[in-house]
């Protein structure tokens, strides 16, 4: 027998626990363990929802929810904007085997009316909706992910072979500010893999370069240009700006200079590095693993360390690593997965064998050991053996 609207709410009044907003604040602000699943459009979820709520449209409710809500103990406090949508949402959830649910009556009108608090996410112009709409899908990412690529601030060292894709990809993503620094100017011999600069920029800045170019694919992201080099004197007044340092550099001092002045002013570094076929990978976070010293405590001899001038480079190797770089900022800021904290992945690629290493934090280490005897920024030129 067919039924109408009124028995079907009938049905689902016997089936599901509803109560009061009221009620709802009180439980909340006694256990805090309940999840709030709003399944308003999106639309609604934008202009305002409870704090914490995790949207969940109705119309997907039944496709996502497994993936959103595995356990399905978990206590949930589903909500709409009346409570209808909620009362059947909470029904059909339950008929999937959730066995801790609740609808709240009068939804999010009531509780916006009684005056309790609600937050706003940050807005999104209908640009940015669009630019941004697959990162919107993604559960780890999200619009609240986005916000926080959008706020996110991250220094490249380096406009080169490891910094080109690196930049190129976090702006894509839309990390809002990208300070890059490079004292450099764009060379045809570059241009094998230095995929941010192009033939008619042969002789401009690479900062420059870098910044048309990355402002032509998203003009959300500010890029800060440093047409200077990374020195002992300002690394420490340049990187307070920023939440992450991603390492492109390729020269030892500059690698020496990045780590012990992150590792002081407690900013994760981002480190990739190259080497004719080969590549490395890691993030040095101080505090939760090693740096690059616990590592590699004595840089090399410099005639046994040469550069891409010297030795060559296959051109995609740092595009590898330098997306790698990329990928584990994007990490960082979100705060989701895990990243190479504590790891340093190598990539070979005439073999393709990718092999990732453990890594300890040495308690000898000279910077962040038990007895450290660097404490200030040291002249990395001498140190590297460079200086005569
Ligand atoms: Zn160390």
């Amino acid at each position: 027998m067919a039924k109408n609207f009124q028995q079907i709410m009938d049905e689902a009044r016997k089936e599901i626990k509803e109560l009061s907003v009221q009620q709802v604040k009180d439980l909340l602000e006694r256990n805090g363990k309940h999840l709030l699943l709003d399944v308003r459009e999106g639309e609604e979820y934008r202009s305002g929802h409870l704090e914490g709520a995790v949207s969940l449209p109705r119309g997907f409710l039944e496709i996502k929810v497994e993936s959103a809500v595995p356990d399905k103990a978990t206590p949930i406090i589903a909500y709409c904007a009346g409570g209808v949508r909620s009362l059947l949402a909470a029904k059909a959830m339950k008929e999937m085997g959730y066995q801790n649910i609740i609808s709240m009556s009068g939804g999010y009108t009531a509780w916006k009316t009684a005056g309790y608090k609600w937050v706003q996410d940050h807005q999104f112009t209908p640009e940015q909706a669009t630019r941004y709409s697959r990162h919107f899908l993604l559960p780890e990412v999200g619009e609240q992910g986005q916000a926080k690529l959008l706020q996110a601030k991250v220094l490249m060292v380096g406009a080169g072979g490891l910094g080109s894709p690196s930049a190129y990809y976090l702006a894509a993503a839309g990390v809002g500010t990208l300070g890059i620094i490079d004292n450099d100017v764009v060379d045809l011999s570059n241009l094998q893999r230095q995929i941010l600069h192009s033939n008619d920029r042969i002789g401009m800045a690479k900062t420059e370069s870098a910044k048309q170019t990355i402002q032509a694919l998203n003009p959300d992201v500010r890029v800060i240009p440093y047409q200077e080099k990374l020195t002992s004197q300002n690394i420490m007044g340049i990187i307070k700006d920023y939440d992450i340092i991603v390492d492109g550099c390729d020269n030892f001092p500059t690698r020496y200079l990045v780590n012990d002045a992150c590792f002081m002013a407690k900013k994760p570094n981002v480190h990739g590095s190259i080497f004719q076929f080969e590549g490395q990978a890691s993030v040095f976070y101080p505090g939760n693993g090693p740096c690059y010293r616990c590592l590699y405590p004595e840089p090399p001899p410099p005639d046994m360390a040469p550069s891409c001038q010297e030795a060559g480079v296959l051109g995609v190797l740092p595009g590898l690593i330098g997306v790698i770089q990329a990928l584990e900022t994007i990490k960082l800021i979100l705060g989701k997965g895990d990243t190479l904290v504590g790891k340093l992945l190598c990539f070979n690629t005439l073999t393709m064998e990718i092999n990732t290493l453990n890594l300890k934090r040495d308690p000898t280490c000279p910077l962040c050991g038990e007895k450290p005897t660097i404490k200030s920024l040291i002249d990395y030129e001498e140190f590297c053996g460079l200086r005569h």
